[in-house]
Order: C-alpha cells, then sequence, then structure tokens
C-alpha cells in the first residue's frame, strides 16, 4: 500500500498556533473568528482557498502584504514555540516502511512551510522526494486533485493508497479520489462528526495507525 499522509495535525502539530495567527491576522482586519470558529472555516484547506473564503466573508478584498505577514508571523510563531511532531507519528511510520508499505506526504500547505514544520520535527529528510503540495494542483482539498496527483507521482493508483487525515477538507477530498481514509482525531479541536460525516474512520492514538492498515 502506499500511505499518504497529510502534514499538519498528522504528522506536525500546528494548527493549534497557524490558527491562532491567521485568527488574529482577520481580527485585525475586523473578522471576529476566534481560534475555534477560524479551525471550523478553514482547517485542511490551502492558502489560497482560507484567502477566498475570509475574502468572502468580509466582503472585501485583503490588504496587499496580508499573506506575507501572516506566514511570517506564523513560521516565527512555528520556531519560537518549538512546533514538533504528532505523538507517535515516527514510529507508526517506522512500523509501517518495515512491513513494506510506502509513504508520502499531501498537504494543503506550501514546500516553504513544510521544511520548516517538518523539518523543525525531524521528519523532512525522511519524507523528502515524496512531499506533494496544493501549490502543485489547479483545485486544493476538498477536491481530489492533490491525492491523485500523489498517487500517480508515486506510480499507483487510488485502490491502492490509504490517506491518513486529521481535516473535513482533507477527509473529502480522499473519499472524492476514491481512497480509503482513516481520520486521526486525537487533537483536542478535532471535528468528529464532521469527520466521519466525510466518511472517514476515526482513530485517536497514532499508535494504532499500522494495525488498522494492516
Ligand atoms: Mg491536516
Amino acid at each position: 500500500m502506499l500511505i499518504i499522509f497529510d502534514c499538519d495535525g498528522v504528522l506536525v502539530d500546528t494548527e493549534p498556533v497557524s490558527n491562532r495567527c491567521f485568527s488574529e491576522a482577520l481580527n485585525r482586519e475586523g473578522l471576529a473568528w476566534d481560534v475555534p470558529e477560524t479551525m471550523r472555516r478553514l482547517l485542511g484547506r490551502s492558502l489560497k482557498s482560507c484567502i477566498a473564503i475570509a475574502e468572502a466573508e468580509l466582503g472585501r478584498a485583503l490588504p496587499p502584504g496580508f499573506v506575507d505577514r501572516l506566514q511570517a508571523d506564523t513560521f516565527a510563531a512555528f520556531k519560537r514555540e518549538r512546533v514538533g511532531a504528532v505523538p507517535g507519528v515516527g514510529a507508526a511510520i517506522d512500523t509501517l516502511e518495515a512491513a513494506g508499505h510506502r509513504t508520502c506526504v499531501a498537504s494543503s500547505g506550501d514546500l516553504g512551510k513544510m521544511r520548516i514544520t517538518l523539518g523543525g520535527a525531524g521528519l523532512w529528510d525522511r519524507f523528502e522526494g515524496r512531499i506533494f503540495s496544493a501549490t502543485q494542483v489547479e483545485r486544493g482539498k476538498p477536491f481530489p486533485d492533490l491525492f491523485l496527483l500523489a498517487a500517480r507521482e508515486m506510480g499507483t493508483t487510488p485502490d491502492l493508497c490509504v490517506v491518513v487525515e486529521d481535516a473535513v477538507a482533507g477527509t473529502q477530498a480522499a473519499v472524492a479520489a476514491g481512497m480509503r481514509v482513516l481520520c486521526y482525531a486525537g487533537a483536542p479541536y478535532a471535528d468528529r462528526d464532521g469527520l466521519v460525516t466525510a466518511g472517514g474512520h476515526l482513530f485517536d492514538d497514532m499508535r494504532t495507525l499500522p494495525t488498522l492498515i494492516g
């Protein structure tokens, strides 16, 4: 099997920090989304898609430089707060690869962000060359394009892929791609009802992932 890992919230515990930074940036523009509301609206989507959703809600374009400032603030917070790997995921990858499964990453984030977050968690090197970003496709999650690209680039087909996700948009994307999807719901912000509705099979402990995949 090819195991396709989402990045944020599955490999690295970035979502609390990045959504806090996004919420603060939107608050400064007059959009009063707190962190839970920001997560509910934007979790698992590409930056391009997040900006479009926020601008639609505001009814106007965000100012020039908004994205650059948001990214600078977020990356600084990742480093300052030492964002790390999701508990147990390194050992789960070891076990899966030892069992003969192949692995890759398919994220709504861009490569610059992943270099910081996966690098900080000690995971960049083990995935390098097998890291795919929504910046490589026209339509990000919840569309299937990114997962289909990952399967194609890795030389396999959707029926031989398992996606590991934590967001509703990503779960919808995996289902649309015709792939089995396991949803890590061990984070306090997990939208359990939304993940189940989207067609995901939930699990709460990364140590159980190899057994679930079999
Ligand atoms: Mg995610």
